[in-house]
């Protein structure tokens, strides 16, 4: 019994340079919300790039249940690109053609530091923090 499949080798190609990091989707749920409650004038820390350590935002929220993640409503010298991201196993970021997050990276070395999300969240989880 012979079947003739063609070997596929085509498929997921994935360029896997993706953000490897603690998340998960309810907590994203969960995130929304303390937006909502939270003064955007507060803030936990200092976030830099740790590529070139350019200071890349100064109001953020430290996620409660995750050490090294952040949220954010706006940040500084980061660029918003059209590459899009989704929750893949795991919970980690992967690239995906529909996801819902689009990258966020350092626009002054290009180093990916989160991603932000439809409602122009800031989820910001490879950077180094600083609590002054
Ligand atoms: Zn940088």
């Amino acid at each position: 019994m012979e079947e003739d499949i063609t070997h596929s080798s085509s498929g997921t190609d994935s360029q896997d340079e993706s953000i490897h990091e603690l998340y998960d989707e309810d907590a994203d749920q969960q995130d929304a919300m303390w937006m909502a409650e939270r003064h955007p004038d507060t803030t936990d820390a200092v976030l830099s790039c740790p590529g070139c350590f350019t200071q890349i935002c100064f109001v953020c929220q430290h996620h409660s249940r995750f050490p090294g993640q952040y949220r954010a409503l706006s940040t500084e010298h980061c660029s918003v690109r059209p590459d899009t991201y989704a929750f893949g196993k795991a919970g980690l970021m992967v690239p995906s053609s529909t996801g819902e997050f689009r990258l966020v990276v350092c626009a002054e070395c290009g180093t990916k530091v989160g991603v932000i999300d439809h409602n122009n969240v800031y989820h910001l989880f490879h950077v180094l923090a600083s609590s002054s």
